[in-house]
């Protein structure tokens, strides 16, 4: 693979990405997948699909993993229900994430990617516990012969560096999206970059300007069009080159209530990160 493929956020049938059919029309050779609904992952189905994105050209390089009751309408919501962190579907959940490591394989992707969702202070009961349940998926994952990414945003990056430090293995990386810092609230995009650079692994290109200071961390930032946000893109591409990631640009743009918008953005997106990537790569 080239240095620097564009890339873009897919769905099938859950979560917030566009469909293959974008992909191949912006001509963009590579994407991060959203794993489908259950009843999707099948060999039969993956098999299909996987069919279907080598006629378009399209290479899978990340699955991301999404679960059944997870909200984003706040900051709040996200907390109490993102990921492996709530207590009360943590097993349920750990349990199906295997099935879409599983369903990677099928599609031949040796990355699968969670939203761990808010880690706890590291002083609890809780923290323990997810500690133990992610080194369970990260066996399972390397049987599969895969390595897990941990999305950025919902902790700092210190907090992120102890978690990755405590579960103490070598197939736990980090797929960075600078937007979230912002949209979280949790630090400075690039200063994070350059903290975690060494454990980078995949990337969003999504943008995103920071909510008032009084609300941030409490209320969401706002999401937009890449390059008009607070992330400074062409600034993002340089650390990317001095923290030495060479592989995709995968734009992220959540806007599916609106897919016309959605796809006119990305395809703005590409031709920034084509632009800035003759410029700087
Ligand atoms: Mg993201």
């Amino acid at each position: 693979m080239s240095k620097w493929p564009i890339g873009v956020f897919t769905s099938v049938d859950a979560g917030l990405g566009v469909h293959l059919e974008v992909a191949q029309e912006l001509k963009v050779p590579t994407m991060h997948l959203h794993a489908p609904h259950v009843e999707n992952r099948t060999r039969a189905a993956a098999e299909a699909f996987l069919k279907k994105a080598k006629a378009a050209g399209v290479e899978t390089t990340v699955v991301f993993s999404g679960f059944e009751g997870e909200t984003y309408e706040s900051i709040q919501r996200t907390a109490e229900t993102v990921g492996l962190v709530p207590e009360a579907t943590r097993a349920a959940r750990a349990a199906e994430f295997r099935g879409i490591s599983d369903f990677a394989t099928y599609i031949g992707c040796s990355v699968v990617a969670l939203h761990i969702g808010f880690v706890p202070d590291s002083s609890t009961a809780s923290y323990r516990n997810l500690i133990e349940t992610t080194r369970s998926l990260l066996d399972h994952v390397k049987m599969n012969g895969q390595n897990l990414h941990l999305e950025t945003g919902q902790e700092s990056a210190d907090h992120l560096l102890h978690f990755i430090a405590d579960v103490g293995r070598d197939n736990l990386f980090i797929n960075f999206d600078p937007a979230n810092m912002i949209l979280y609230g949790t630090g400075n995009p690039i200063e994070a970059l350059k903290q975690v650079g060494h454990l980078v692994r995949s990337i969003h290109c999504k943008d995103a300007k920071w909510a008032a200071p009084a609300v941030r961390g409490k209320e969401w930032g706002c999401e937009t069009p890449l390059g008009e946000g607070d992330v400074g893109m062409e600034t993002f591409l340089r650390t990317l080159k001095e923290i030495g990631y060479t592989g995709p640009l995968t734009i992220e743009r959540e806007i599916p209530q609106d897919p016309v918008r959605q796809k006119a953005d990305i395809g703005k997106a590409v031709k920034l990160l084509e632009d800035l990537r003759a410029k700087i790569g």
